[in-house]
Order: structure tokens, then C-alpha cells, then sequence
């Protein structure tokens, strides 16, 4: 039994997320990209995959329908490998070959049959919300794994940066950079933080990368500057709930900023709203300190963390990011249009910036530049991109 090969090209969908699983994919030449599209209709980008990898590997088990969507992200040659393929392979091989695989198949089974079981127990369970359960625990396993690979690559310096700008509404001008860390997986390919983000905070690494994203960011606004030659110009650095509970958070702050050259006010502390809410009085705390010392704290992901208004007051913050799924709405949903022209005058009333995230199109530019919003940040301007990319692109728009 010989298996088929597949040509795919650019922009095809191989596997439609919610589609009946019928058989996997051995990636021969090229490349293909993961993507989950979630209930608000938000595609998230979880990662690529080049030769050597296998996707949809889950139908060989059954035909669940598969969960997420993988569409070749240019020319790409396929090994396509159906059920009954396997079966076959399998029976010809070796006597211990078969052994292993069976016992190996047999056990992820039952990994997922107990998650079933324990998430069925659960009556008030939502079928969506036993799905989730379900991907979590076979995620668990995953992640261990993971979470050592992380580890490794940061011991042997291959995680990166890269810089997104953040873009006057009017002059158009570059006012900041967001740093933005990047892992390039040997095997596995890109992997976004969204995914390892989290694999950091659960093992405690994150203290670690949120002090090499630090100085890393202080340093590379330093030669921005100076091969730009511009002086006004700030780093945003993204903070997690962990950080903040480390005693020696603002010392390694103050310190880094002393030892780079880099003025207080040019470092921008982002920290989304849900993860203030963990621990509301110790971020308070730390936050003030931070202001004090005279860093900009910036709330990210603004409207996404359904917290009450009333936070507003109780943390000290300088600037709002408001969240890009309202952004996405905003021209086709008043209600949402609505919210983010109510957003920027709250926040001009109380005397904060707005930076709006995610601006794709020019029509999203022109409406937020009407309703007064400060600054903005987006593929439309620029996706982020390695430090040199920055400075010529920086270089270009000034010239
Ligand atoms: P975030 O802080 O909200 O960062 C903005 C994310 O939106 C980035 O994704 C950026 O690439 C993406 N983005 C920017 N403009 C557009 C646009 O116009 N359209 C679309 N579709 N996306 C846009 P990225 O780099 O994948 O980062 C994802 C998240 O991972 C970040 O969300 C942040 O929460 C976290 N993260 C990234 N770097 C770090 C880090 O150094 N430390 C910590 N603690 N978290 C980080
Ligand atoms: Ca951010
Ligand atoms: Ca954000």
C-alpha cells in the first residue's frame, strides 16, 4: 500500500477546522501555517510547520472533527496517510514496531477517554466548555514538554525579539516600539507566544524572560535612537502577573534602565487588565512604585477583561490599549464603533493616552483619527519585525 502525495499552494486549505477527520498529513517540502478560529470569530495564528512534520495526526485515532485549521503557506508537497493506510503499514511492520505504536496509540485513547469521563461527570457543562476541558488535559501532556523546550531555548539564547512601531494618528510618524518575543522552534518552526507565554508562567521562567526582554528592549531603543537619529521615541515592554510579585521587579527595572542610558518615561509597562485583577492590591502597589520612579504604565488588551470601570481610578495608569477585536468591529457593529469613540473620550477626560491595536485597514485609520485617538499600531502600518527591519523602516518613513 503506497501512500499519496499532495500539492497544495499558497493560501489553500488543507484541513477546514470542524471538518470529519479522515487522515494525516506528512509535510514533505514546504510550509503550513495552524490556525484556530475561536467563537468571536478571531482567527488565531498558532504556529508553522516545515518538512518533517506530521499534522492532523489525530485521525488516525478517530474522526473527530479536527480542530483547527492548517493551510499551506506556500508551494507544499504532502504525504497524505488515510486510516486504513496506517492499519495496513502497521500489520506489515515489525513485530515490535506494532508493539510500541499500538501501545502508544492506545494509551493517548485512553488519555482522551478519561478527560471525556472527568469533564462528562461535569452535568452543568456547556458542550463547548467539555470540548475545551477536553484539549486542555490532552494539552497537559504536551506541555511538559514544552515547558523543558522553552527552558532550553532560553538557556541557549535562541528566543528573540522583534519590534512592532506604534504610530502618531496624525503625523504618522513612529512614537514607540512594543517588543515582542519570538521562539523559532528547530523542529517545530515558529511558535507563537500566546502559546509559550503562558508554558513560562506556569514553570516560573517568565521572571527570566521578562528581565532579558527588558534590557534587550532598553538596548535596542538606544541604537534605534541613535541610528535614527530621533529623540523622542519609547519601548513598551510586556509584563506579566508573576513579575509583579518578585520583590526585585522594580530594583532589576531601575537598575537596567541606569545601566542602558534609557530615561524612565521611555519605558512603558504593559500589563493586560485581566491580569491586574489577580492580585489588585500588590499590582497597585508595585505599579505606583514604578510611576513614582516615573515609568508609564499602559493597560493592554483595554475592554477584553471585564472588570468595572471603576479600576480606572484605582491603579495609576498613563495609557489604554484598546483591545483590536473592538477595533475589528468597529465598522461594521455601531455598538462597537460606539464603544471606542467612548473609550478615547473617557480616557482624554481622564487625562490618559489611547493607543488603538490592530489597525488592519485605512478606513479603521481615518475613523480613529476623527474620534481623536493618539496613536496606533498595526499590520497596516507594520507587523513587527527584527531590530535592523525597524530602523530601516523608521529611516524610510523619515526620509
Ligand atoms: P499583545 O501584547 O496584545 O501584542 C500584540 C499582538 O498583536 C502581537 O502578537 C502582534 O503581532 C499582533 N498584532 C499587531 N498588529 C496586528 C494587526 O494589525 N493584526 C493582527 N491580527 N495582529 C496584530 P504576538 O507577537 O503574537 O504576541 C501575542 C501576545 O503574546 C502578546 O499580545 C502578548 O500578550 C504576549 N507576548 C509577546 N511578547 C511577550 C513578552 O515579551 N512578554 C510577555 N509577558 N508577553 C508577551
Ligand atoms: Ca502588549
Ligand atoms: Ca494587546
Amino acid at each position: 500500500m503506497s501512500s499519496n502525495k499532495v500539492k497544495f499552494d499558497a493560501g489553500d486549505v488543507i484541513i477546514q477546522q470542524g471538518d470529519e477527520g479522515y487522515c494525516a498529513y506528512i509535510v514533505k517540502s514546504g510550509h503550513i501555517e495552524i490556525l484556530i478560529e475561536k467563537e468571536n470569530g478571531l482567527v488565531q495564528r498558532i504556529g508553522t510547520r516545515g518538512p518533517g512534520s506530521i499534522i492532523g495526526e489525530m485521525a488516525l485515532i478517530d474522526k473527530k472533527p479536527r480542530t483547527a485549521t492548517i493551510k499551506a503557506v506556500d508551494e507544499c508537497i504532502l504525504m497524505e496517510i488515510t486510516q486504513a493506510d496506517f492499519d495496513s503499514r502497521l500489520e506489515n511492520s515489525d513485530s515490535v514496531i506494532q508493539m510500541v505504536t499500538k501501545v502508544i496509540l492506545a494509551r493517548y485513547r485512553d488519555l482522551i477517554t478519561r478527560a471525556q469521563i472527568l469533564n462528562t461527570a461535569d452535568i452543568n457543562k456547556t458542550p463547548e466548555e467539555l470540548e475545551k476541558g477536553l484539549i486542555d488535559k490532552t494539552n497537559a501532556v504536551a506541555d511538559i514538554q514544552l515547558s523543558n523546550e522553552l527552558q532550553q531555548a532560553f538557556d541557549q539564547n535562541h528566543l528573540e525579539l522583534h519590534y512592532q512601531p506604534i504610530i502618531d494618528t496624525n503625523t504618522e510618524q513612529t512614537k514607540g516600539i512594543e517588543a515582542l518575543i519570538r521562539w523559532n522552534h528547530p523542529e517545530k518552526g515558529f511558535i507563537s507566544p500566546d502559546i509559550f507565554i503562558p508554558v513560562a508562567e506556569e514553570n516560573g521562567l517568565i521572571v527570566d524572560i521578562s528581565r532579558w526582554v527588558t534590557s534587550q528592549a532598553c538596548l535596542a531603543l538606544q541604537h534605534i535612537k541613535s541610528q535614527c537619529e530621533i529623540e523622542d521615541l519609547f519601548v513598551s515592554v510586556n509584563y506579566s502577573a508573576l513579575d509583579f510579585a518578585d520583590p526585585s521587579f522594580r530594583p532589576y527595572l531601575k537598575r537596567t534602565l541606569k545601566e542602558t542610558g534609557v530615561a524612565p518615561h521611555e519605558l512603558h509597562i504593559e500589563i493586560t487588565e485581566r491580569l491586574l485583577m489577580n492580585n489588585p492590591s500588590n499590582a497597585r502597589e508595585v505599579l505606583e512604585e514604578c510611576q513614582k520612579d516615573g515609568m508609564l504604565i499602559s493597560i493592554d488588551d483595554f475592554g477584553t477583561g471585564y472588570s468595572s470601570l471603576s479600576y480606572l481610578y484605582y491603579f495609576p495608569i498613563n495609557i489604554l490599549k484598546i483591545d483590536r477585536s473592538f477595533i475589528v468591529n468597529m465598522i461594521t457593529d455601531n455598538n462597537a464603533f460606539e464603544l471606542v469613540k467612548s473609550i478615547i473620550s473617557l480616557s482624554h477626560n481622564l487625562k490618559m493616552k489611547v493607543i488603538a491595536e490592530g489597525i488592519e485597514e485605512k478606513e479603521q485609520h481615518d475613523i480613529l483619527q476623527n474620534m481623536e485617538c493618539d496613536q496606533l499600531q498595526g499590520f497596516c502600518f507594520a507587523k513587527p519585525m527584527p531590530i535592523d527591519d525597524l530602523v530601516a523602516f523608521i529611516k524610510n518613513k523619515n526620509a
